[in-house]
């Protein structure tokens, strides 16, 4: 269609920006450029976690399939502004693909790889579908802070725990520069005599961003309206993730405090929230870590500085792992194939799931999870135990539920911690948490147990991390009938040592 003149696709992924992508910036090397979002279904809807202890569970939940929305239409809004267009689909890419391209003439599809394996089965199916048209895809790798081919090792020789890993990567390997955002060729013309799926082929971008019902998103836990005891507003988009980054490092000023705030329950600026914005590629890791290296030039370095980029390769860390070890990452037994007897007690599960365990410093963290779509770092790994460790019941339901509700959900980081958390990762250390001393120690005040449960508003601070040590005059007292108004422990509580005296 457009004679000599080169035509490309680029299909984006967790990719959703425009600053530092090497992958935009090798399509925009057409004459003519086409990019292409595809909500595929089979990330929305119920479905069944496979094996033979099968359960079903959501995939996206509301938190994070509004963040993904606004995410594309921030997207869309950006490419617009630079007189390009986002053609947007509801399907799989594999079937519209091909199409798009033969109505845009294109002879190449470009998009970022992914390393986990169902990320990886789509990009194959895309592959090979887009083969069949002769239309070649080339694909980068841009999901992680330290670029795949300058690890120290072949990745199928990293270390299996973090600290060997990260003193070698800090040793021999360096972060590249973000690249800058490319001028955008212009769009192709439609070939009108092929179908591409758009309802208006004269212009590629007509199509809306599909709403929550098109996507088949259950609306069983929507929050009817934003709660105003969110950690953050997490707004979806590149946009928004790069507000944030500037936020957090320059305006509020808070890189400077990390290290000592980061185990903070509630607010926005105890850690940086960054974790949405990259795990949809909103924001790139690299431009975090330039960001960085500018703040330690002009205001100050110090440990603070050194550990935020130190989370950043435990992000990169799960991301490699799951490119070393693939599906055996979601497997039972894990990557150290420890066999478990896990339990299947759904009642005990759904309990948990509900923040009705009895134990308020779990019960805070699942409430707010379910309400916001987030949680601490502290908060995530006292859950965590707590269903993996003190009740033993099956982690992958667990981070099953996580996936369904975090507005972060990434499935490297996800199961990834959970994993470990479980005793089935990447340490050999027994990793489970006393959550009583995690309480007292992290929530000395009860503040972030008071804020998510309510009922305990009046229980006085050394009763309410352990209500059931109340008296039933006590109970009279502060307004609260243990196993009515608030549940008696799920556990034996002596199973915890609580907190020192
Ligand atoms: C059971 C469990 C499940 C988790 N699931 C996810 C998940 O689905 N997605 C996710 O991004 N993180 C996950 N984490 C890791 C961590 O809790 C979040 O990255 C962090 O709380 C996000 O908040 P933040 O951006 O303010 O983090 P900050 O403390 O500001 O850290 C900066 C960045 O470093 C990275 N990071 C920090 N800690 C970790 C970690 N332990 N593992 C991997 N990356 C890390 C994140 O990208 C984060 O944005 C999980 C942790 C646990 C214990």
């Amino acid at each position: 269609m457009s004679g000599e003149q080169s035509t490309a696709l680029v299909w984006f992924r967790r990719d959703l920006r425009l600053h530092d992508n090497p992958t935009l910036a090798a399509a925009a090397t057409a004459d003519h450029l086409l990019p292409v979002y595809c909500f595929d279904p089979r990330e929305f809807g119920p479905r069944p976690y496979g094996g033979p202890d099968s359960f079903e569970y959501e995939k996206t939940g509301p938190h994070r399939a509004r963040f993904l929305r606004e995410s594309v239409a921030d997207l869309r809004e950006s490419l617009r502004e630079r007189d390009s267009a986002l053609v947007v689909r509801h399907g799989r890419p594999e079937e519209l693909l091909p199409d798009i391209a033969d109505a845009a003439g294109a002879s190449a599809v470009y998009c970022q790889t992914l390393p986990v394996p169902e990320e990886r089965a789509v990009e194959a199916s895309v592959e090979s579908a887009l083969a069949d048209r002769g239309v070649e895809l080339r694909t980068r790798w841009t999901h992680t802070l330290h670029h795949r081919d300058d690890l120290p090792t072949p990745v199928a020789e990293i270390a299996d725990t973090f600290t060997p890993f990260k003193d070698r990567l800090e040793a021999t390997s360096r972060v590249r520069e973000p690249i800058s955002t490319p001028e955008l060729p212009p769009a192709p013309t439609p070939d009108s005599s092929v179908s591409s799926g758009s309802s208006d082929s004269s212009d590629w971008g007509a199509k809306e961003v599909p709403d929550a019902d098109t996507l088949g998103v259950s609306a069983v836990e929507a929050p009817t309206a934003e709660d105003d005891r969110a950690a953050l507003d997490f707004r979806g988009g590149e946009s928004a993730g790069l507000a944030r980054l500037d936020a957090y490092v320059w305006e509020r000023d808070r890189l400077r405090e990390y290290r000592e705030t980061r185990n903070g329950l509630l607010g926005p600026d105890y850690s940086s929230k960054f974790s949405a914005w990259l795990n949809l590629g909103c924001l790139s890791p690299r431009r975090v870590h330039a960001e960085v290296e500018r703040y330690e030039a002009e205001r100050v370095e110090n440990d603070s500085t050194y550990w935020l980029v130190f989370e950043l390769r435990w992000r990169d860390f799960f991301q490699f792992q799951v490119t070393k070890h693939g599906a055996q990452l979601f497997r039972p037994e894990g990557i150290r194939e420890r066999e478990v007897e896990w339990s299947v007690d759904s009642g005990a599960f759904e309990r948990w799931a509900a923040g009705q365990t009895g134990i308020p410093f779990v019960d805070a963290a699942m409430r707010e999870l379910a309400a916001t779509g987030y949680q601490s770092n502290r908060a995530r790994q006292n859950a965590a135990s707590f269903l993996a460790n003190d009740l033993r019941i099956d982690w992958r339901r667990g981070a099953a539920r996580f996936e369904t509700l975090l507005v972060d959900y990434d499935p490297a980081s996800n199961y990834g911690n959970w994993a470990y958390v479980a005793g089935v990762g990447n340490d050999a250390r027994d990793r489970s948490f006393d959550v009583l001393w995690q309480a007292h120690r992290y929530d000395p005040d009860a503040e972030y147990v008071r804020t998510w449960c309510p009922e305990l508003a009046d229980v006085p601070v050394e009763k309410v991390h352990q209500p059931w040590t109340m008296t039933a005059a006590e109970e009279a007292e502060y307004g609260v009938e243990l196993g009515a108004d608030y549940p008696e422990p799920m556990v034996d509580p002596e199973i915890y040592e609580g907190p020192e005296d």
